[in-house]
């Protein structure tokens, strides 16, 4: 068990995608006013037979460096249109799929996305688009085609990892997303006492202002957990309330449908 280097993701990827190695983890997303769980997340993994369990921060650079994440972004979301078909209606939630910047470049993405879900017949509202913000880095004009073709089309769409940059502000102002994630452990070490939380608390409410959806990610204490309830941030996401777990552990839980 180990990281693949560099030429092993890149020679084994396509026999990965034939094979079934490459599948997708489903972290919840709940709101925790009322304990009910809202969404969930899809989260690309790899087993390799002989390397074990890969995650993302080793081999997702990887693809997209060599232009290979075009192809396992498509594969991961047909595996959640897949997932959303077999799920019955009454307990169906909206499942993000991540869509890397690279996804965007030189394809008609959206498009591509959209004859996967209509073959999986997936009603659109049960399919979210995260993008980082990050993406909006040399080259703002992209991310809003891409936003404004999500949005025809039906998609709503979250700002990923959003106060990870420098550029939040402004990056706020032209983007017109639905929801905007925090990633809590861009404040890790600091707690919420300090700086840190009265900046999280004041992005929170001026999001509330926007009418934007906020949700919190990478949530791991009861601590965390009662500053954001405080500051009147509901939706959340973190290992405190559940950790990405494979497709028949998260269908067992969406039929009973609170916390473990
Ligand atoms: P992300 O989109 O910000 O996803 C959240 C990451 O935080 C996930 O890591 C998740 O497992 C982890 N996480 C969730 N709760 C907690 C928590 O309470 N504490 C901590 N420390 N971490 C938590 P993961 O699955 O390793 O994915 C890492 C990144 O890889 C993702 O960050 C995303 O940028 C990228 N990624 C994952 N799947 C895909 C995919 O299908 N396509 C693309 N393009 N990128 C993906
Ligand atoms: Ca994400
Ligand atoms: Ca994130
Ligand atoms: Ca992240």
């Amino acid at each position: 068990m180990r990281p693949m280097t560099d030429e092993e993701i890149i020679r084994f990827f396509e026999m990965a995608i034939a094979g079934g190695q490459i599948f997708v983890y489903y972290q919840p997303q709940y709101n925790h006013s009322t304990g009910r769980i809202v969404g969930a997340e899809g989260l690309m993994r790899w087993r390799h037979p002989e390397f074990g369990l890969q995650y993302p921060v080793n081999f997702i650079p990887i693809l997209e460096k060599y232009g290979l994440i075009h192809r396992a972004d498509l594969f991961v979301f047909e595996q959640i249109c897949r997932f959303q078909s077999n799920c019955p209606p009454s307990v169906r939630i909206p499942i993000s799929f991540n869509v890397s910047r690279h996804d965007l470049f030189g394809h008609d993405y959206v498009k591509e996305l959209e004859a996967i879900r209509k073959k999986y017949d997936v009603p659109v509202k049960y399919l979210h688009a995260e993008i980082t913000e990050s993406s909006a880095i040399g080259g703002i004009d992209l991310f809003i085609k891409a936003i404004t073709q999500f949005h025809e089309a039906g998609y709503l769409v979250a700002m990923d990892d959003f106060g990870s940059g420098y550029s939040s502000l402004s990056v706020l102002k032209d983007l017109p997303v639905d929801i905007l994630k925090f990633d809590l452990q861009f404040l890790a070490g600091e707690g919420l006492g300090g700086r840190g939380g009265i900046i999280l608390n004041s992005a929170i409410q001026m999001a509330k202002w926007l009418e934007t959806q906020v949700l919190a990610e990478g949530v791991e204490t009861i601590e965390q957990a009662d500053f954001l309830k405080s500051v009147g941030c509901n939706y959340v996401q973190g290992y405190l309330y559940a950790k990405p777990m494979p497709e028949e552990k998260m269908r067992s839980l969406l039929e009973t449908g609170s916390f473990e």
